[in-house]
């Protein structure tokens, strides 16, 4: 009895401090900035990695980089944890909110704020979305080069966060080389300010740090980014393999004789049926594994790389060679690729791992990851960016069936312990999150992980901001 009344005194307690959080922040901000109804909250519950589920406590949508602060100002003085929110499309739990979490969304802040194309860089608010930017700048022939799939609605805070990449990194590289400056919010709400416009900064390489450190670090608001001048011509073209294996070494000989077209992404025979059943891209239906190969420049640079491309895919026993004709059928053979999640996403639940390897692994990688997957009785689509070396093997179930959920979540895990195991990453651009948090110990000893641990707490001493994600949660400091 005087337990049960213990336990309704606690719950009291717990009831009053939350409204006493939401109140407060309320009168902080501007009206209309804070969300606090259990329905309204609903939307920010998850992100792109569905697994996991987590009402916050409460969601503020900020406009200016000063309320970010008061937010940060507050949070830091009670203690409570902050999650950060671009589009919530990460899909390794990144944006999920943990219990009692005060989530800080920057979709509000999506003004482009200059665009200098003397300096070839642009300032924009973190809320702005990637595509937004190529938009903006599209017109005078320039882009913004690390293109997720999900660049119609990722924000760039959200690809900082991430060190986002996409199909046409190989050759431009992906955020982190792609960012010159930020403005940022600290925990405790000062606000500073790392890079440029210039393209080297004096001291540490802060910036460098802060591009893929999943919001743990501070609350980025304003990106200076680079632009970049396209190219004269671009074209896609299909390469069509008897084998999976072909395509793979045909890959890593393409890198090595020094060649970089724009893209090579790779699909295996379920991902290629996936995704011409949905985008109709004209992909052959008679291959084993394509290779979407982008070469761009002036029509002779464009016909040279061809050639030794080509040269190279014949040695690897190659079947069908297409090249696109019109711009119409190179956006085709684009969204073919570009909607291979969403496409996959129509006939069956999936998780899409994210590891990196050598490419002289990818052929022994792609195989085992086969085996693995069908060890569990499950199925698997391959579609990834193999210039890159990075593979996003979508692993198929029933995320109604728990047996089901779990044997996908046990094969991911294997699949990426094996990407390191062959001297790769459990990562290639989609960040660790939660759903990797527990296998950095796979990856790195008890010194690399203190040594990280390090440099998150000299900038969040506390670990307010986003703290369940990116490392184990034993091991911690308390
Ligand atoms: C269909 C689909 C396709 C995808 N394709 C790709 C792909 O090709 N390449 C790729 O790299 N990823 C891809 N992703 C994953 C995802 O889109 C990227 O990780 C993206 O960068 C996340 O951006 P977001 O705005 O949605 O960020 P969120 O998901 O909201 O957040 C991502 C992380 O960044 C942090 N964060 C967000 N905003 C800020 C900020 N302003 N300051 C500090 N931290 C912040 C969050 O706390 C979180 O840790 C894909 C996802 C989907 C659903």
């Amino acid at each position: 009895m005087g337990g049960a009344i213990a336990l309704k005194q606690a719950d009291k307690n717990i009831l009053e401090r939350r409204k006493q959080i939401v109140d407060d922040l309320t009168d902080l901000l501007p009206p209309g900035t804070v969300i606090s109804d259990k329905h309204e909250l609903v939307p920010f519950e998850t992100d792109g990695f569905i697994a996991y589920r987590q009402l916050p406590l409460v969601v503020t949508l900020p406009r200016t980089t000063e309320e970010v602060s008061k937010i940060l100002k507050y949070c830091a003085r009670y203690k409570l944890p902050v999650v950060p929110r671009g589009a919530g499309t990460s899909l390794s739990g990144g944006a999920i909110p943990q219990g009692d979490a005060v989530v800080v969304g920057l979709s509000r802040m999506n003004r482009i704020l200059d665009i200098d194309f003397e300096n070839r860089a642009a300032v924009v608010q973190s809320g702005v979305t990637n595509l937004a930017i190529s938009d903006a700048v599209s017109a005078d022939g320039f882009f913004y080069a690390p293109d997720p799939s999900s660049q119609l609605a990722c924000t760039i805070g959200g690809n900082i966060g991430m060190n986002s990449g996409g199909p046409h990194c190989l050759k431009y590289g992906v955020t982190t080389n792609n960012l010159l400056g930020v403005k940022m919010v600290l925990f405790d709400g000062t606000i500073i300010e790392l890079g440029g416009k210039a393209l080297d900064s004096a001291g540490y390489d802060l910036l460098g740090l802060v591009c893929g450190s999943e919001g743990q670090l501070g609350i980025v608001t304003e990106a200076t980014v680079r632009l970049i001048a396209k190219a004269e011509g671009a074209r896609p073209v299909l390469f069509g393999f008897e084998t999976s294996e072909g395509a793979a070494a045909c890959v890593a000989d393409i890198i090595g004789a020094g060649l970089i077209p724009v893209a090579i992404e790779f699909m295996d025979k379920p991902a290629i049926e996936i995704c011409e059943a949905f985008a109709k891209a004209g992909y052959p239906l008679d291959v084993e594994a394509l290779l979407i190969v982008e070469v761009e420049g002036s029509e002779a640079e464009m016909e040279t790389m061809l050639a030794a491309v080509i040269e190279i895919a014949k040695r690897h026993g190659v079947k069908t060679i297409k090249e696109s004709q019109s711009p119409t059928e190179a956006a085709q053979i684009w969204k073919g690729r570009k909607s291979a999640f969403g496409a996959t996403g129509r006939i069956a639940d999936y998780i899409c791992m994210d590891g990196t390897v050598p490419l002289s692994k990818l052929t022994e990688v792609l195989r085992k990851t086969g085996e693995i997957v069908a060890s569990y009785g499950l199925r698997v689509a391959n579609v990834f960016h193999a210039g890159d070396g990075n593979m996003h093997p979508l692993i198929l179930y029933n995320i109604n069936d728990p047996q089901d959920a779990a044997k996908a979540e046990e094969a991911g895990n294997d699949i990426l312990k094996l990407c390191v195991d062959a001297g790769g990453c459990l990562t290639g651009e989609h960040g660790v999150g939660i759903e990797k948090r527990d296998l950095m110990r796979h990856q790195y000893s008890e010194a690399d992980l203190n040594q990280q641990m390090a440099v998150r707490a000299a900038f969040d001493p506390d670990w307010i901001l986003n703290p369940s994600k990116v490392f184990p949660l034993e091991g911690r400091p308390q």
